[in-house]
């Protein structure tokens, strides 16, 4: 554009100067004609320009290629492309850092995928997408999951644990019950789990109770609620860290015993999502959780309505050649349960039966998995 109006500047000047020349020269006739090209020439600069002016302005609405986003954001990970851990120990992620040449530190973008490639081993896949839609190449970790041989020996020593009876309390604590059922345990001199849910600031003396009675405490949630806990695994990990990390602030204890509302065998979880229980039983043993079922269950929750009906529950249920996991709870007005915990302790003890709470050698007796 420049180069076009030095030019035609240059043809102005001559233009000019032969007009100039001719006039000086007092040739009427050729200036005649200077005039009319001179006049010709303006137009023709007029229109050129005009053309030229269009045409930028309208590639100005075009960004220029200098500025169109095609390069690929780049994700880099800390610590090693191969990690290691042992079982029932906490995977703890080294992390990983993203950046794009235009949006900056997009590191909260990146997304991260599990696939198992073996028993003992999985992939986490990290990948990003730029705002222009630009996908970072994928960084894979493999995690080993190492065995922890000498758990599993003492485990398959005493894993048959026959004759033990593990009394076990959900959906407590309660301020009418959980009391009075600590009470019977202690008088009894037996110990034994609680799986509990959220609790104020009322109930807190209680989980210390647990704790320092040298009962086990265990998490069965934050929240009990299906529709709420069940919709995604994440859901589900955060509604047992959050409890978690609460029963730690309160007791000074990390534990790691958990127990899934309605059971690893719910089928509830369905409705909310599929294969849930499927994948949440796998990734709680590789986070070093461990969860309980049971094998015996006194139906308080169900059709027992009476402690006579609690109690028969329990004795048709026990077995002298397992190890018996019995669910009771602790919940607010379950009198009948409270009502027969005596008697269900005298009938253990008088039938050779004994009783412990759940710890690291405790089979982790599970119902099979229906979602
Ligand atoms: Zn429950």
């Amino acid at each position: 554009m420049i180069v076009l109006s030095i030019i035609e500047i240059i043809l102005l000047i001559g233009v000019f100067i032969w007009i100039y020349i001719l006039y000086q020269n007092k040739k009427e006739k050729s200036m005649r004609k200077a005039r009319i090209v001179l006049i010709s020439m303006t137009i023709l600069i007029v229109i050129t320009q005009f053309y030229i002016h269009k045409t930028i302005l309208n590639k100005k609405e075009i960004i220029p290629a200098s500025q169109v986003d095609t390069v690929a954001p780049i994700i880099v990970l800390n610590g090693e492309k191969e990690v290691k851990f042992r079982q029932n120990t906490r995977y703890i992620e080294p992390g990983y850092t993203a950046t794009d040449d235009q949006d900056g530190n997009i590191t909260d973008k990146v997304k991260v995928e599990r696939e198992k490639v073996a028993d003992d081993k999985y992939d986490l896949r990290y990948s990003v997408t730029d705002s222009a839609g630009n996908k970072s190449e994928v960084q894979t970790r493999t995690v080993i999951v190492e065995k922890n041989l000498e758990k599993d020996k003492s485990s398959s020593s005493t894993a048959n644990k026959a004759g033990v009876i593990y009394l076990t309390f959900d959906d407590g604590p309660s301020l009418d019950i959980t009391p009075q059922v600590l009470d019977i345990l202690k008088d009894e001199d037996i110990k034994a789990t609680f799986f509990v849910l959220n609790y104020g600031e009322t109930k807190e003396y209680l989980i210390n109770r647990i704790v320092n009675e040298g009962h086990t405490i265990g998490i069965h949630g934050f929240s009990h609620e299906y529709q709420e806990i069940y919709v995604s695994d994440e859901a589900y990990m955060n509604n047992i860290t959050r409890l978690q990390e609460k029963i730690k602030a309160t007791t000074g204890i990390t534990t790691k015993y958990t127990r899934f509302p309605g059971g690893s065998s719910n089928t509830i979880s369905k409705k909310y999502s599929l294969g849930i229980m499927t994948r949440l039983t796998q990734r709680l043993l590789e986070e070093g959780y461990k969860y309980y079922d049971w094998n015996v269950s006194v139906e308080d929750a169900g059709s027992s309505k009476t402690k006579e009906e609690v109690y028969n529950t329990y004795v048709s249920q026990l077995s002298k050649s397992r190890a018996n996991i019995v669910l009771m709870h602790d919940f607010t007005k379950n009198n009948k349960t409270l009502d027969a915990l005596r008697d269900m302790i005298h009938y253990g003890k008088e039938n050779g039966y004994t009783f412990e709470k759940i710890d690291d050698d405790t089979p982790m007796i599970t119902h099979g998995v229906n979602n």
